[in-house]
C-alpha cells in the first residue's frame, strides 16, 4: 500500500503529531497510541478481508432482504464471526417490508422497434400484465422535471435523462440521485402513466442500476425502470428527433412484502467500568438482489469483521466493547437500523460507524463528536495520517445505517470516507460482483477501522 520505509518514517511523524498539543488534556495515553500503531501496522497485512469477502461473494452472492439468500448470508455470518473467535455473536431478528422484483421488459415501440436493457427500481409499481404502451415525454435532468408546469407528462411515459458525475466522494451520486428517489414522485403528481430514467451510475456499460425510489404520502406509485446507459443513449437520441417516441413497460413487482431478517452483532468485550459502553463499527448485510454485492456492501462487511479480528488478536482488551453490527435490510428501507435503535438506543454508544463504499482507500476523517472529545480525534487523526488519511472536520456522515442511528439517538459519529471514483461504475448492478474489486485496498481499510475503534475504545472522553 505504501512503502515500508515511508510507512515508518510517517508512522513516526504520526505519533508526533497529538504530542504536539501538550497543553491538550492526554485522552489517549502514550501506551494506547502506541498500541493502536502497533495494531494499525498488524492490520495493514490483514490477511483476513479479501477471505471473507471471496466466500460471502462466492457461497451467498445477492442477498435481499428476507431472501432465502439473505437468511444463508446470516448463517455464514454468524458462523464467520464465530470462526474469527469474536464474542457474543448472534442474529438479531426484525421485521421488514420489501420490494421484490418480477419480470421487466422494456423496448422502444416507435419509431424503431427495439429492446432495451433496464430494470425497475425498487418500490415500482407493476404495469398492466400485459404491458404499457405510451408516448414519451422526455426531460434533460430532475430540475427539468421538477421545473415543469405543463402538462406534457401528462398521459405520457416520462423519461429523465439526468447523467451521474464521477467523483470520489460520491457528491455526484447524491446530486443525481435525485431523478431515481424523487423523480417517479414528480412523475405521477404531473399525471404520467409511468417512468424511464438513465441509470444513476458514472460508467458506460450495458448493466442497469437499480435502486429504491421514495414513495411519498398521498402521491400514486408508477411504474418505473432504469435503463442501461447506451440504451439511454437511444432513447435520447430519439427523443431529440421530431418523430414521437413511443415506449413500451411491463414491469411485476411485489410490494410491501412482510419478511423477517437478522442483523448480525459480534463483539470484542471490554474490560473495566467502561465496558458496557459501545463503539460500533458497521456494515450492511443485505444487497439488492443483483450483481453479488461485492462493493454494496459485502467489502463493507469483510472490513468491519476483520477489523474486529485484529482487535483481538492484539492481545488488550479494549476498556469499551467494541460491537460489529452487520445490518440487515440496508436497501430496502434501514428496517436494521432502527431495529437496532429500537433495542439498543437505551445503551451507551461512544461511536458509530460504518464501511458501505465499496473497497476503495480510505483518504479522509471525518468525526461528529462533542468538542470536548476533539483531541481525542486529533490524536485518532495521528494515528492515520500515515495510512493517507486526511482528517476534515467535525461534520462527518457515518454511512446509511449509522447515519440513522446518530440522528435518532445523537449518537457521536465517525466517517472514514473511502474513494469512490469508481464505485458507481458498478453500484446496484449485475455487475457488482468480486471481479470489480480490488484486492489490495482492503488492509488500508481495515487498518483504519481497527485503529479507529481502538482509539474510540480507550478514550478519557465520552464522544
Ligand atoms: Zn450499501
Amino acid at each position: 500500500v505504501i512503502g515500508r520505509r515511508r510507512l515508518l518514517i510517517a508512522t513516526a511523524a504520526g505519533l508526533a503529531a497529538p504530542a504536539l498539543r501538550a497543553q491538550a488534556p492526554a485522552l489517549v495515553s502514550p501506551a494506547d497510541l502506541a498500541h493502536a500503531a502497533a495494531l494499525r501496522d498488524r492490520a495493514l497485512a490483514d490477511r483476513h478481508a479479501w477471505p471473507l469477502l471471496e466466500s460471502l461473494c462466492t457461497e451467498v452472492g445477492a442477498r435481499p432482504a428476507g431472501s432465502p439468500a439473505d437468511a444463508r448470508a446470516v448463517q455464514w455470518a454468524v458462523a464467520n464471526a464465530t470462526r474469527l473467535g469474536l464474542s457474543n455473536v448472534r442474529a438479531e431478528p426484525l421485521q421488514a417490508r420489501v420490494w421484490q422484483r418480477g419480470a421487466t421488459e422494456v423496448a422502444i415501440a416507435a419509431p424503431h422497434p427495439q429492446k432495451l436493457t433496464a430494470l425497475a427500481l425498487g418500490n415500482s409499481a407493476s404495469t398492466p400484465p400485459d404491458g404499457l404502451t405510451a408516448e414519451v415525454a422526455a426531460y434533460a435532468d430532475f430540475d427539468t422535471l421538477r421545473a415543469d408546469t405543463s402538462d406534457r407528462a401528462r398521459g405520457r411515459i416520462v423519461f429523465i435523462d439526468q447523467h451521474t458525475e464521477r467523483t470520489r466522494d460520491g457528491r455526484g451520486y447524491g446530486f443525481a440521485g435525485r431523478a431515481r428517489w424523487n423523480g417517479p414522485a414528480e412523475a405521477a403528481r404531473r399525471g404520467a402513466l409511468g417512468v424511464v430514467i438513465r441509470s444513476i451510475g458514472t460508467d458506460r456499460q450495458r448493466f442497469a442500476h437499480t435502486g429504491a425510489m421514495n414513495l411519498q404520502d398521498g402521491v400514486p406509485v408508477l411504474p418505473a425502470v432504469a435503463l442501461a446507459p447506451p440504451d439511454a443513449d437511444v432513447v435520447a437520441r430519439l427523443a431529440a428527433r421530431a418523430e414521437p417516441l413511443r415506449l413500451f413497460l411491463r414491469v411485476v413487482a411485489h410490494q410491501g412484502v412482510d419478511v423477517t431478517t437478522h442483523n448480525v452483532i459480534a463483539e470484542v468485550p471490554g474490560r473495566g467500568p467502561r465496558a458496557d459502553e459501545i463503539v460500533l463499527i458497521g456494515a450492511h448485510l443485505d444487497s439488492w438482489d443483483v450483481g453479488q454485492g461485492a462493493a454494496d456492501d459485502g467489502a463493507g462487511v469483510a472490513i468491519v469483521l476483520a477489523a474486529a479480528k485484529h482487535l483481538l488478536d492484539a492481545g488488550r482488551a479494549p476498556a469499551r466493547t467494541v460491537r460489529v453490527v452487520l445490518f440487515g435490510n440496508e436497501e430496502n428501507g434501514f428496517d436494521g437500523a432502527r431495529a437496532y435503535g429500537d433495542r439498543h438506543g437505551a445503551v451507551r454508544h461512544q461511536l458509530v460507524g460504518e464501511s458501505d463504499f465499496g473497497a476503495g482507500r480510505v483518504w479522509r476523517l471525518r468525526s461528529r463528536v462533542a468538542a470536548e472529545a476533539l483531541p481525542a480525534i486529533d490524536a485518532l487523526a495521528g494515528l492515520l495520517a500515515p495510512l493517507g488519511i486526511e482528517a476534515a472536520g467535525n461534520e462527518g456522515t457515518p454511512g446509511p445505517d449509522a447515519g440513522v442511528l446518530m440522528r435518532r439517538h445523537r449518537w457521536p459519529a465517525i466517517e472514514l470516507t473511502q474513494d469512490g471514483t469508481a464505485y458507481f461504475d458498478v453500484h446496484h448492478t449485475e455487475n457488482d460482483t468480486l471481479a470489480r474489486i480490488d484486492a489490495a485496498t482492503l488492509p488500508q481499510n481495515v487498518a483504519a477501522w481497527a485503529t479507529t475503534a481502538w482509539v474510540a475504545a480507550q478514550a478519557d472522553v465520552a464522544f
